[in-house]
């Protein structure tokens, strides 16, 4: 792959589509129009440069105020990963299982999107042997208790994964845990140009409609042009972006599925280091989620200071921690430079019901000196909701009001929403993947089209675009055929992150 240094200027340049951000969705998307031959630009703010997993390297990505961190008025706090991935790169890798029946009412069918990340990637439970101690014993009291309490799905090689590591939320640099830089490598093995370090600034328009994208890198103002503009920044970046770009207000409401830890001390264990939300349980009539969530010593004595408990400041590798996350209202706002919410009634309620429910398992496993955390969030979201009717919502393909302008990212899911969203992103940035190569397709209208010829970088035929499938764009039901991607990817394996190893800067 080229060193991004030695691509040619993105100005030059001819792309089908730029998308501008590079987590889960923006990702996602690139990987499979690039899959299809599609001339593709990736826009990232953040660095490509290799995960280190310290301390370090997670605060600069995700804890600078303003930029990855957001403090809102009630002294919680608001995370986001700004780093080639996104969010992914430093998250708790837990798989969830997207809301179908919510997005087939939305006119959105997900499932064939989602049978084909889940068969490209790394999703399961740990095998046994990388269930910590922790997350054992507040398995066993939950069952105990009578409690739906499993094993969760993780996007985690457990063949790379270590026993005794506590590092994923630092960024896992043993190429263990998936994020979507793993697509980014592939998407790049296909033709895609990542630009890092490279932070949108506007969309470009002409006569009313997208042509490309105004950005900064290295200190001074360019553009890149396309008649496909992707935003993919994020549940607070792309909706920032709009604003800037004139297309939306200045403030939209967003949800955030808070979270608190609920901590108790035992006797008998000494952990503390060990695979986060390796099992837990959902309670979506209760618009709850639980899990265990034993966090690097810094981040546990962090919130342990915090809320004044002094005394727990000594005692992490023998405190069990439970993570209880709510389904909130959208609120608040996300602002130009800003990003503010606070619970509201509802919400306060229901971190009562699941704290006292975490603190019964708690007790269940013998635990002593149960305090809990402050909340803070990790999953902002919902701002341009499909469905939601706001003044900046996106219709069910993904498509804004703007022509040539589409947003797959947290900020197009419906509100409230409550569990780990990454999978949904996958498959939503999967399923927008296919709309818009058909609609390049028709533009061509030829079914010779050189697109459907085009030999890929590493040399395959892309087998993923299929001219023959003519859909109509207002008809969502009628999603090209995921299956062919998903046989066409399963003959093809990349190593995780190696290109990011070998060339990031
Ligand atoms: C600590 C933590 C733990 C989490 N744990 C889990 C979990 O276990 N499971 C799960 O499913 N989810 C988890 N999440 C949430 C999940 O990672 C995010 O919801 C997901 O990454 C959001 O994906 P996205 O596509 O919306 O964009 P993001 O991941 O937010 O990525 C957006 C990207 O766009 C870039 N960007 C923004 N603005 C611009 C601009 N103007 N120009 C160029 N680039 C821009 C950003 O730098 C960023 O890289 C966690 C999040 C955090 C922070
Ligand atoms: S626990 Fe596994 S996935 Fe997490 S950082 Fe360590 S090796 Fe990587």
């Amino acid at each position: 792959m080229p060193n991004q240094d030695s691509l040619p200027s993105p100005a030059l340049q001819r792309y089908d589509v730029i998308v501008v951000g590079s987590g889960p969705g923006g990702a996602s998307v690139a990987q499979s129009l690039a899959r299809q031959g599609q001339r593709v630009l990736v826009l990232e703010q953040g660095s490509a440069a290799p995960l280190r997993g310290t301390l370090a390297h997670m605060a600069s990505i995700g804890a600078i105020p303003g930029k990855g961190a957001f403090f809102h008025r009630d002294a919680s706090l608001l995370v986001r990963g700004l780093t080639a991935g996104g969010s992914s790169a430093i998250n708790f890798a837990t798989a969830a299982t997207p809301p179908l029946e919510r997005f087939t009412a939305l006119g959105i069918d997900l499932a064939p999107a989602l049978a084909a990340c889940r068969a490209e990637l790394p999703i399961g439970p740990l095998p046994d042997s990388l269930l910590g101690p922790m997350a054992r014993r507040i398995m066993q009291a939950a069952l105990a208790a009578g409690l739906p309490w499993h094993k969760l799905d993780k996007m985690i090689r457990p063949a790379v994964c270590r026993t005794g590591c506590w590092r994923c939320v630092y960024g896992c640099p043993f190429g263990a845990k998936w994020s979507a830089r793993d697509l980014l490598d592939e998407a790049r093995l296909h033709g895609a140009h990542l630009l890092d370090c490279a932070r949108a600034t506007r969309v470009l328009l002409e006569q009313g409609r997208a042509a490309g994208v105004e950005y900064l890198h290295g200190g001074a103002l360019r553009s890149a042009r396309a008649p496909t503009v992707v935003l993919a920044g994020g549940g607070i970046g792309s909706p920032r972006l709009l604003h800037a770009s004139g297309l939306a207000p200045r403030s939209l409401p967003f949800f955030s599925d808070p979270v608190v830890a609920v901590m108790g001390t035992v006797d008998d264990i000494a952990g503390g280091a060990e695979v986060p939300m390796a099992a837990g349980m959902a309670l979506p009539g209760d618009g709850l989620w639980f899990s265990d969530l034993t966090l690097p010593k810094p981040m546990y004595q962090a919130f342990a200071l915090q809320v004044g408990r002094v005394d727990r400041l000594f005692a992490h590798r023998r405190t069990l921690s439970i993570m209880v996350k709510i389904r909130d209202q959208a609120g608040g706002g996300i602002g130009p430079r800003w990003a503010d919410k606070t619970l509201q009634p509802d919400d306060r309620e229901r971190f009562q019901r699941g704290v006292g429910l975490a603190r019964n398992i708690l007790s269940q496993a013998g635990a002593r000196h149960v305090f809990k955390s402050w909340h803070f969030a990790a999953h902002p979201g919902g701002a341009l909701a499909v469905g939601g009717g706001g003044p900046a919502a996106v219709d069910s393909d993904l498509r804004s009001a703007t022509p040539g302008l589409y947003v797959c990212d947290a900020s197009v899911l419906p509100a409230p929403w409550g569990m780990p969203p990454t999978l949904t992103l996958l498959a939503l940035g999967k399923r927008l993947g296919y709309l818009l190569g058909d609609a390049r397709y028709r533009l061509t209208a030829d079914a010779a089209s050189p697109l459907n010829r085009r030999k890929t970088k590493c040399g395959q035929i892309c087998s993923e675009f299929k001219p023959s499938r003519r859909i109509s764009r207002s008809s969502t039901a009628s999603v090209a055929p995921m299956q062919e991607e998903t046989a066409a990817s399963s003959n093809t394996t990349y190593p995780p992150s190696t290109i990011f190893g070998l060339t990031a800067s």
